[in-house]
């Protein structure tokens, strides 16, 4: 199993070649397929005999990547992009190579070592106290949801009377946050947000003390507040929702998915005070802070709240729980992980924090002056000036159908993947900057055909 023949050298070396072209150039922003041209082109991989590594990477390199789109284009603006370092994502070939298992200290103690010093500069970036401590997870869906799981069992033991629990949030929460309620069988209580979008610590107190008047035997058991909405780049009232959670006496989760990442850019860093009161927060490296997919920062300020509830017990996991060892497993819903910190970790420790300061400065600084182009912009409209990386704006005289017709065509002319969103109902098109190459000329390139 472990001969490295001539023929896995030779493969070897075509995976590398490959990966370093890839890394190198801007790939097209290529697009999807439909299933019936993908078996046209790639026909049945799977056989008894194989293919051969030789032939299966060719169908890999000219039909299946070609049919996905390049997160990291500079021009790739939906969503949430991903804009990997070099560094991170050569250091991800070395994870791949090493069969690392991160779950557990006696198993992966120095990879662990690492994932937690990075974990820790996130850590000191919010002004958590020292005891503080998390895991990688897969996302941020799986990180509120194992913060919001770790909420409950508090919760619980505090008030072992309640007969329904509830989780707050805004109503421009993310998805994830009202998904997590469906999976923990919860209430998900939907507070409205100020006229910019921002919820509101008295808000919260207001809407949760009359919510619970209403509905006795029901009980608030942690506030979800966004720093940075995915949509528009929103954060809420940090501040005020932490004095309104200590005053509830519940748990305080800060959703920083997207915009945490901007703790380090001095610029903005004070949009985000209050962000220290929390009793856990995420952050996905793979979105604003140069890491491949998958990597999401899951911190809370008592991780053994976290631990009690989500330690798996079995007698062939016994070994692994003694002596106070650090067990990323124990922190989140998982057991098995790999540890998908290190290639975040490892960027970060080869760059040094001042270039991660000063990348995520950029992109907002190229999110400012997006914002100015639109507004001087004879068809376009911003809708709000962006407080993070993301510009929102509407094109005069367009509906929905507009918007995707455009859209579509953006992408078939491989210029650029921008995909329509909504705002109060309204059709809008938003940029979301999180790549340090995505320069104004590439802004300028996609307005152009508005
Ligand atoms: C992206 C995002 C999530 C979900 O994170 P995944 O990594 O996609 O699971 C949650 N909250 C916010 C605010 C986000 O932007």
């Amino acid at each position: 199993m472990h001969e490295f023949t001539p023929e896995v050298e030779a493969l070897a070396h075509e995976i590398l070649d490959y990966s370093l072209v890839r890394l190198r150039t801007d790939p097209p922003l290529d697009g999807p397929r439909t299933p019936e041209e993908l078996f046209e082109l790639a026909g049945n991989t799977i056989t008894a005999e194989g293919m051969g590594g030789h032939k299966t990477l060719e169908l890999f390199k000219d039909v299946l990547a070609t049919a996905c789109i390049s997160t990291d284009h500079p021009r790739y603006l939906a969503f949430i992009p991903s804009a990997p370092s070099e560094y991170a994502n050569l250091f991800d070939l070395v994870v791949g190579a090493s069969a690392l298992y991160g779950g557990s200290w006696l198993e992966g103690a120095g990879a662990v070592f690492a994932e937690n010093q990075a974990l820790r500069w996130i850590s000191d970036l919010a002004g958590l106290p020292e005891s503080a401590g998390g895991v990688f997870v897969q996302g941020g869906t799986i990180g509120n949801l194992s913060a919001l799981v770790a909420a409950r069992a508090h919760a619980r033991e505090k008030y072992p009377t309640v007969t329904r629990w509830v989780v707050a949030a805004s109503a421009e929460s993310h998805s994830s946050i009202s998904s997590a309620s469906v999976v923990m069988d919860v209430e998900l209580l939907l507070i409205k947000p100020d006229g910019s979008g921002a919820l509101q610590g008295g808000d919260c107190k207001a809407a949760i003390s009359a919510y619970e008047a209403d509905h006795p035997g029901h009980k608030v058991f942690a506030i979800v507040a966004t720093a940075g909405t995915t949509n528009l780049g929103i954060i809420d009232d940090l501040q005020g929702i932490g004095k309104a959670a200590k005053e509830l006496g519940i748990w305080f989760h800060v959703d920083g998915a997207y915009g945490l990442a901007a703790l380090c850019a001095p610029s903005v860093r004070g949009l985000f005070d209050g962000v220290e009161q929390a009793d856990s927060l995420i952050v996905d490296p793979h979105k604003w802070l140069f890491a491949p997919f998958d990597a999401c920062a899951l911190i809370y300020r008592n991780p053994e709240i976290a631990r009690k509830v989500h330690l798996q017990k079995a007698a062939y996991l016994e070994t692994l729980d003694d002596d106070g060892e650090w067990n990323p497993s124990d922190y989140a819903i998982h057991l098995t992980r790999r540890a998908r910190g290190l290639p975040f970790w490892f960027s970060l420790a080869a760059h040094g924090t001042n270039e991660y300061s000063l990348a995520v400065t950029e992109t907002i600084e190229v999110a400012i002056k997006t914002a100015e182009i639109i507004k001087a912009h004879p068809n376009l409209e911003l809708i709000s000036e962006p407080k993070l990386s993301v510009v929102a704006f509407t094109r005069k005289g367009w509906g929905a159908k507009d918007y995707q017709i455009w859209s579509d065509k953006l992408l078939a002319d491989q210029i650029g993947f921008v995909t329509p969103s909504s705002h109060h109902g309204q059709p809008i098109l938003r940029f979301a900057i999180v790549n340090p190459w995505t320069k104004i000329g590439d802004i300028e390139a996609i307005l152009a055909t508005l």
